[in-house]
């Protein structure tokens, strides 16, 4: 629904500003780590970030221009430099980067989206992306890449989605290979069905495959495979088997998952294997939004909302989360909202039901409600109302 070519009228405008004026001035806890070392950009409610290159001492000499500017998106950069606001780039003198991952509710395939656009961000959405999230944790970067809950720092993004913010010394020298590794990796490009199966299609020979228990993604594939199997043939169907055979794996189910626990491939006979195997994958990667797949990779002078500040299409704070199960229990809708405050009335064009700070509200068509400050913001800045 924001387009980019619909600008906020003045009196709204006017009205997220002194939101923004009032949030910034009582503001504690901004800084990023190493502050004096990283870039920052700031953008106006039209463009996110529509000046870059500025560079801040401590913490207070950012307050004091949050405080003063009130911002619409503040953003910094996940590398360090000798010379932050050093400008072209390259002057910058890069002493290395921070991994960022960028899960976006907008790179998932969901139903919902026929019915609210992808303007509009529900409640199934934002579940979708936190469960994505936290695979993304449990699944990959701490089983898999050995980081520990310390070096690992999450944040809801303000909007539609999640950012994992990993620092460690081991991370920041990598350079664009390895970081292109890495998000392939957990993305599943570049995995191949014959780094398990050295025999697969070959004719006469017993199919030798991963065990649940193998590290990376041969264990995440035999796992796949067993929780398939014991759900039943609808899930099986769902990954491409055909309702014969997925009927008679799930009876069989018992030998087959016993084989595979010793790797042993040979019961799980597929007619149509490639798209089944390329289906299970499909459910195992995260999708991560192609954006920040850039700056995990190659493109290390990216720049990245600020943990703790406001997002400036929602109104709403890009809230850290203290851990995985704090995560596995946040609801943005209430948890990041930011501005306090009495009613307001606004005039609504067409506006789905949503939940905001534990109320239900809406639908709304052409309608002028009376709402709290948190939620007519939201819907000012989605450009789907304006203040009366
Ligand atoms: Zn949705």
């Amino acid at each position: 629904m924001h387009s980019g070519a619909f600008l906020l009228d003045n009196k709204s405008a006017l009205f997220v500003s002194r939101l923004l004026k009032h949030y910034y001035t009582g503001i504690a806890n901004i800084a990023p780590i190493n502050i004096a070392k990283r870039e920052f950009g700031f953008g106006d409610f039209e463009k996110k970030i529509a000046f870059r290159h500025y560079a801040f001492r401590d913490e207070r000499d950012l307050k004091e221009y949050l405080a003063r500017n009130a911002p619409a998106f503040v953003s910094y950069s996940s590398a360090e430099y000798q010379r932050p606001d050093g400008r072209p780039m390259e002057s910058k003198g890069l002493l290395g980067s921070e991994l960022v991952f960028d899960l976006d509710s907008s790179d998932i395939k969901l139903a919902c989206k026929n019915e609210h656009g992808d303007g509009w961000i529900c409640e199934k959405c934002l579940d979708a992306v936190k469960e994505q999230t936290m695979r993304l944790i449990e699944d990959f970067l701490v089983p898999d890449f050995g980081f520990s809950a310390k070096e690992m720092a999450i944040n809801f993004s303000g909007n539609r989605g999640y950012h994992v913010h990993v620092s460690s010394d081991l991370v920041y020298g990598l350079g664009a290979d390895a970081r292109r590794g890495i998000a392939n990796y957990i993305t599943c490009r570049g995995i191949e069905l014959s780094m398990f199966f050295p025999a697969l299609g070959v004719r006469g020979v017993r199919l030798d495959g991963p065990k649940p228990t193998d590290a990376g993604w041969g264990g995440k594939l035999a796992n796949a495979v067993i929780v398939a199997l014991n759900k039943g043939p609808d899930t099986l169907m769902a990954l491409g088997i055909d309702k014969r055979y997925a009927s008679m794996l799930y009876k069989k189910r018992v030998e087959i998952i016993l084989g595979l626990t010793t790797g042993n491939w040979d019961k799980v006979r597929i007619p149509n294997k490639a798209q089944f195997w390329s289906n299970v994958l499909g459910s195992l990667a995260i999708a991560q939004s192609s954006s920040i797949d850039k700056n995990v990779t190659s493109d290390t002078y990216h720049l990245i909302r600020l943990p703790g500040t406001i997002h400036g299409d929602t109104g709403l704070m890009a809230k850290k989360i203290d851990s995985i199960s704090a995560l596995n229990n946040f609801d943005p809708m209430k948890e990041a909202i930011a501005f306090k405050g009495s009613t307001v009335r606004v005039a609504t064009q067409k506006v789905p039901a949503f939940s905001m700070g534990g109320a239900q509200l809406g639908p709304y068509n052409n309608e002028k409600p009376e709402l709290p400050v948190y939620a007519a913001a939201y819907l000012i800045l989605k450009r789907v109302a304006t203040l009366l």
